[in-house]
């Protein structure tokens, strides 16, 4: 029996976990999920330091039109010992520098008139001004990322502020991709009678690392038992394995009993979708095994809705499921009640409002519509027929064209 989408998709999430552990240099860490929690290990700012190029002053000597002695200088990069501001003298400071004993406040370079032996005030500044107090930012043992946060720019600089040069986050899945048929070819390779290019090899392979795996090319395996039997073995050594074509009714799609004979337990092998029905799935203990359509439009779109989520959720990303966006579809949709509808648009901006066109010929043997799609529409199973007008839920695959 077919699973319905939503019921194949659950079973799929709720079959993979975040992977084993790995600490990485901070650069590799960007975009990746933290595994660890992050306390500061120190107060930020370390110490009272200057948030403008100016002077450090008493507040008490600050009238307007106040002038006072320059008595010292203060660059980034250096030290206030042994320096002091004193009653009528300032003190010059760069951004950054730490500000000296008896500074109240910092008054802006161009809130001052200074001939490099006395400064003019101009304003009136108040204690604290233009100051960044030690602490003000993250106390000691501060609480500053959970595990499970993505590391962000602003996350990678806040450990690198910490002097950490490695962090701890989720591995990144290795996904062995098995591209299966006697009739295939490896780009390159002289084309035959009856034979095509393995390109879901390469297109599955592109997913992976989009998703953020690894993948590891294993080659074709031909229609046979001895050959299916050899790449599976190799296959199933990686965190998950993705095959491609042998799934369907024909006579030598031999996919799904070798991996039965591997030890793999399916859990379904047919999904009410369109394109990609003869999609299975199963696990060889914990590792995740995809059998996906040969059709390279199919595996495309099937590798979007079911692996690119498991994948996500094995680096420990917790927002796995694309969001919908809404786009008003520009034409009537007649559809096969009772299979969710992967329809391939266009999706275009008009004012604040989201259109979407079909791509064209959605047949699945047409992997230009592919390619001009910058959005997959998910039309609901029960339907029958979308009307011109009409929102639908849109998976956007690039906001490129929008
Ligand atoms: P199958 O699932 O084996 O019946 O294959 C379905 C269709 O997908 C057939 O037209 C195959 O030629 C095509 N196909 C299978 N594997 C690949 C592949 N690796 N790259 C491109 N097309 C493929
Ligand atoms: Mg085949």
């Amino acid at each position: 029996m077919a699973e319905s989408f939503e019921r194949a998709r659950t079973l799929i999430l709720e079959k993979v976990f975040p992977l084993s552990v790995e600490a990485v240099g901070l650069l590799a860490a960007a975009g990746r999920v933290l595994a660890e929690a992050i306390e500061s290990p120190c107060e930020m700012p370390h110490w009272d330091n200057s948030a403008m190029d100016g002077f450090a002053v008493r507040e008490e000597d600050c009238r307007p039109g106040a002038r006072l002695t320059v008595s010292g200088y203060i660059p980034a990069g250096g030290t206030a010992d042994g320096i002091r501001v004193t009653p009528g003298e300032a003190v010059k400071i760069m951004t950054g520098a730490p500000v000296p004993a008896g500074g109240h406040a910092v008054i802006p370079i161009e809130d001052t008139e200074a001939d490099g032996e006395t400064v003019v005030i101009k304003g009136s500044p108040r204690v604290g001004d233009h100051i960044r107090f030690r602490g003000e930012d993250i106390q000691q043992g501060e609480l500053v990322m959970t595990a499970g946060s993505v590391l962000r720019p602003a996350g990678i600089s806040l450990l690198a502020s910490f002097g950490f040069t490695t962090v701890n986050v989720y591995r990144r899945p290795k996904v062995a991709i098995l591209s299966t048929g006697d009739e295939l070819v490896e780009p390159g390779e002289v084309v035959g009678p009856g034979q095509i290019v393995n390109s879901n090899a390469y297109s599955l392979a592109a997913a992976v690392k989009e998703a953020g795996g690894v993948p590891v090319l294993l080659g074709i395996a031909r229609d046979t038992r001895e050959s299916l039997k050899e790449k599976l073995a190799v296959g199933l050594q990686a965190d998950v394995l993705i095959t491609s074509a042998g799934v369907s009714m024909g006579d030598r799609d031999l996919v799904c009993e070798m991996l039965q004979d591997a030890g793999v337990e399916r859990l379904f092998w047919k999904v009410d979708i369109k394109p990609g029905r003869p999609t299975a799935f199963g696990l060889k203990e914990s590792t995740p095994v995809f059998s996906l359509p040969g059709n390279p439009v199919s595996a495309i779109v099937t590798f979007e809705e079911f692996v690119r989520p498991a994948l996500l959720k094995m680096q420990g990303y917790h927002n796995v499921i694309k969001p919908f966006v809404k786009a008003r579809l520009l034409e009537a949709v007649k559809k096969r009640p009772g299979r969710v509808q992967f329809l391939r648009v266009s999706v275009t901006e008009n004012g604040d409002r989201l259109e979407a066109t079909s791509s064209g010929d959605q047949n699945t043997g047409i992997l230009l519509t592919m390619l001009r799609a910058n959005g997959i529409a998910v039309l609901p199973a029960e339907r029958e027929k979308i009307e011109a007008g009409e929102e639908v839920d849109v998976h956007l695959l690039s906001k490129e064209k929008l």
